[in-house]
């Protein structure tokens, strides 16, 4: 892996003159081999989803995947899955229950599907040590308002474990993406923990305004940004304003392995809205070690 070490290099510097011990990457994904092989297809024909190439730069067996993450200094990472159809996600939550068991530094995930049996697996991915939930909107093509997800997002609520939801519209929109279904479970879930992926995009500022109304509403950084990210949702630069304003609700997140930019290239993106030490420190360590009691 020499060919990756100037990049660990320019990673480890980042943190290092920060003063931090390291990154806490809430959104890396860890899936069974198959079902990653599938998702890398998926990007491999870019063109059909967000209409970019999309060359996975991480594309490595997954010993080699950890291997990159330690030697970047990533101390905490989240290992999320989802389904895209029924009767997959407690297939999938047993697997993510034996990677938590043989990779210690790998935040134990766990995901749902609106199902009958739903409300059973959550609490039992709970009370086997899940304490981070993945829901993907479009790619599950579910309404988060179905009622067979009451109970979930009840229990997650009390058990006040966060869930990373993809529910902006971004990069592809789905049926139920876009600010109004993730607001009308919040309404009737005010207290749950949900981690925005990629800032909302494109809904940046319908997403912050949610996190200004419900105290557990955090956002994830993946991708959002980037020169890649701002071909496809740029960010307004008039909310970079609101980006300080929310500085505690704002945690790190990258989509390794699955980004088609270097690691390092997130990292940048966020020094260079400009918004000071303090609040790079708090976004790349202090908010998730703070929200995932770390
Ligand atoms: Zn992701």
């Amino acid at each position: 892996m020499t060919e990756q070490e100037p990049a660990i290099a320019a990673v480890t510097a980042f943190w290092r003159a920060l003063g931090l011990p390291g990154l806490i990457d809430v959104h890396v994904h860890f899936m069974p081999a198959n079902v990653l092989a599938k998702v890398w297809a998926y990007f491999d024909r870019g063109q059909e989803g967000s209409g970019l190439a999309w060359p996975i730069a991480y594309r490595l067996p997954e010993a080699d995947r950890l291997a990159v993450l330690r030697q970047f200094g990533v101390r905490w990472f989240g290992a999320l899955l989802y389904p895209h159809k029924p009767k997959m996600a407690a297939w999938l939550n047993a697997w993510a229950g034996e990677f938590a068991a043989r990779t210690p530094d790998a935040l134990h995930s766990a995901t749902f599907f609106p199902e009958p049996e739903a409300a059973g697996y959550v609490a039992a991915a709970i009370e086997a040590g899940a304490r981070l939930f993945k829901a993907h909107v479009q790619v599950g093509g579910y309404d988060p308002r179905d009622e067979l997800l009451d109970p979930v997002w009840g229990t997650l609520s009390e058990a006040r474990v966060p869930t990373v939801v993809h529910c902006g519209s971004g990069p592809t929109p789905g049926a139920f993406t876009g600010p109004g279904p993730i607001s009308a479970v919040l309404q009737r879930h005010p207290r749950l923990p949900v981690i925005i992926a990629h800032l909302g995009a494109p809904e940046y500022q319908d997403f912050l305004d949610l996190a200004d109304r419900y105290p557990f509403v955090y956002l994830d950084t993946t991708m959002a940004c980037t020169d890649f990210m701002d071909r496809i949702a740029p960010f307004p630069g008039k909310l970079v304003p609101r980006l300080a304003a929310a500085a505690e609700r704002i945690v790190l997140g990258t989509d390794f392995p699955n980004i088609p930019y270097p690691y390092l290239t997130q990292l940048d993106a966020l020094a260079r809205l400009n918004l000071g030490d303090d609040w790079l420190r708090a976004v790349c360590y202090f908010n998730p070690a703070r929200l995932l009691g770390l």
